[in-house]
């Protein structure tokens, strides 16, 4: 009797035990299900992301796509309406589309620079002037004068009741700006990983950081983020784009699709200027884009040698004054030069398509005659 009851007792106590254990295993399965749809969350958190990207991307390309169109439309529409009051067919595409930009959108003073540019802005602003826009003009000394620009920017500063101080609190914000897209061209020739259109893209439009600096920046960091993870691009030619931007929708994909990127755009990089220079003045005497060749010639040489360019494409508008200064280019530069002349806003023709094709090939069999990689 006394074991049954010693025994129903250890039952009795084995029971709470036994309880108690299953309570734990049930615990440590509930602990590790949690860790598992914790894992899951994870990976549809990082999935999501993905798709969030790609989606990102998708609504970009579209964007773009539609762009070029847009632009393509608006551009002929444009260039007839400029010639429909009698801008001349020999009148480069610039020119006309400023004038019907600056009727479109009512514009009510504008920012003519007269020195630094050509003769034809100077014409226009007169057009602009005699139908009631009010004009402010801005000449870049042609011999590089610091007094004179100096009294140019504080001209214009007076103009537009704007102080010094306020010009220099400005020039640092832009200047945070600026040290990002030198960072994207760096990017661009150093780490391989930025296209030759994207590099074109963001530095263009540093000439006025698309009317917003703020949004600008944030567009800039996706992008400095984004291609930091990618795989650096492999193509078998270097080339480097001289002169104005080009009126072709589709030359750097173009470019890309034969083998070749476009890592150095010359005047485009101009436009951000990448100086890191503190006193405005000097910064815009370093700026190439306005004054004498030379300073042009000198940027190119330097980039030619840092970032091992194979050829170069000297773009010039039809019609348009710099197209002569490709005399001096190839009287400087050793390294094969296709000249390219554009028109009015779109694709690339079949036969400069050609040209093109036919300038990477010679430059794909000089690389590899020199035994170079
Ligand atoms: S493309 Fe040439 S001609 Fe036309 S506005 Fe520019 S500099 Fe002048």
């Amino acid at each position: 009797m006394v074991v049954t009851h010693t025994q129903k007792v250890k039952e009795q106590l084995l029971v709470p035990i036994v309880h108690t254990q299953k309570v734990v295993i049930r615990l440590q399965v509930v602990f590790i299900l949690t860790q598992r749809v914790d894992k899951q969350q994870r990976v549809v958190k990082v999935l999501t992301q993905r798709v969030d990207k790609q989606l990102q991307m998708l609504i970009i390309l579209t964007l773009r796509a539609i762009f070029q169109q847009l632009l393509i439309l608006v551009h002929t529409l444009t260039q007839k309406e400029a010639e429909a009051i009698g801008f001349g067919h020999n009148v480069c595409a610039w020119i006309k589309g400023i004038y019907s930009a600056a009727n479109h959108h009512r514009v009510e003073k504008i920012i003519a620079v007269a020195g630094g540019d050509c003769s034809n802005t100077i014409a226009l602003s007169e057009i602009l002037s005699s139908e009631g826009i009010e004009v402010v003009s801005f000449n870049f000394p042609h011999r590089r004068n610091r007094a004179a620009l100096k009294a140019e920017l504080e001209n214009l500063a007076r103009t537009f009741s704007v102080s010094w101080k306020r010009v220099l609190e400005e020039k640092e914000k832009l200047d945070r700006i600026r040290k990002k897209l030198k960072k994207l061209d760096r990017m661009t020739y150093q780490e391989n990983v930025i296209s030759g259109f994207e590099n074109h893209f963001f530095l263009v439009s540093s000439s006025d950081f698309e009317s917003d600096p703020n949004c600008f920046e944030q567009k800039l960091n996706v992008l400095l983020e984004d291609s930091g993870k990618r795989p650096p691009l492999e193509e078998e030619v270097r080339l480097g784009y001289l002169g104005v931007p080009s009126v072709y929708t589709d030359l750097y994909d173009r470019l890309e699709s034969m083998g070749a990127r476009v890592v150095f755009n010359e005047v485009q990089r101009q436009f951000s200027m990448p100086y890191g220079i503190q006193d405005i003045v000097d910064q815009y005497l370093r700026y190439t884009y306005p004054y004498s060749i030379g300073g042009r010639l000198e940027d190119i040489g330097l980039a030619v040698h840092n970032r091992h360019l194979d050829g170069l494409i000297h773009y010039t508008q039809n019609f348009c004054f710099r197209q002569i200064y490709d005399i001096l280019m190839r009287k400087r530069f050793s390294l094969p030069i296709l000249t390219l002349e554009g028109d009015r806003p779109g694709p690339i023709d079949g036969r400069t398509a050609i040209r093109l094709e036919t300038f990477v090939e010679i430059l794909k069999d000089r690389k590899r005659s020199q035994g170079k990689p």
